[in-house]
């Protein structure tokens, strides 16, 4: 059975997943809007993984005998200035993620909650992952700025992104 702290904590956690979620979401219909249909796609399939992540966590306490409480998720922002904008904003979103990840880690050490150290680790090495596909994108917006060629190769880029 889980502690009733760490339980809290998975709850706020899911939160956060589903607020990501709807933030990309968000972010892929300014996209789409401003018709540059592969960032959207990027955004879209990222959303999915947040979902999935909120999942992982509910199933976590599902299986240990938790229970699971919604918490209302927050509006997300409409629109970003700039597709370099939107990408910083998702790399300081991550670092953000990273760091309530950590946390959780960190908590799951002092309950000595060995199963969701256990699942945790997968989520320490998947913000390895998604602070570095973020940076790339940022990296490649920054070299191109508002070039309009440049970007919409990027778009033709992100716009084959696949299930991994
Ligand atoms: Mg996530």
């Amino acid at each position: 059975m889980i502690s009733k702290k760490m339980q809290d904590a998975i709850n706020e956690q899911i939160n956060k997943e589903f607020f990501s979620a709807y933030l990309y979401l968000s972010m892929a219909a300014d996209f789409e809007d401003k018709n540059l249909p592969g960032f959207a796609k990027w955004l879209r399939m990222q959303a999915d993984e947040e979902r999935e992540h909120g999942m992982k966590f509910f199933d976590h306490l599902v299986e240990r005998g938790g229970r699971v409480e919604l918490k209302a998720i927050d509006a997300p922002q409409k629109e970003w200035k700039s597709n370099l904008e939107a990408f910083l904003e998702v790399q300081a979103h991550e670092a953000k993620v990273t760091a309530s990840i950590n946390a959780l880690y960190e908590l799951a050490l002092a309950e000595k909650d060995y199963p969701a150290q256990v699942l945790l680790h997968w989520f320490i090495s998947e913000q390895v992952e998604e602070e570095a596909n973020a940076a790339a994108i940022v990296a490649q917006l920054e070299m191109v700025d508002a070039h309009g060629t440049a970007v919409l190769m990027i778009d033709k880029t992100l716009g084959k992104r696949s299930e991994d």
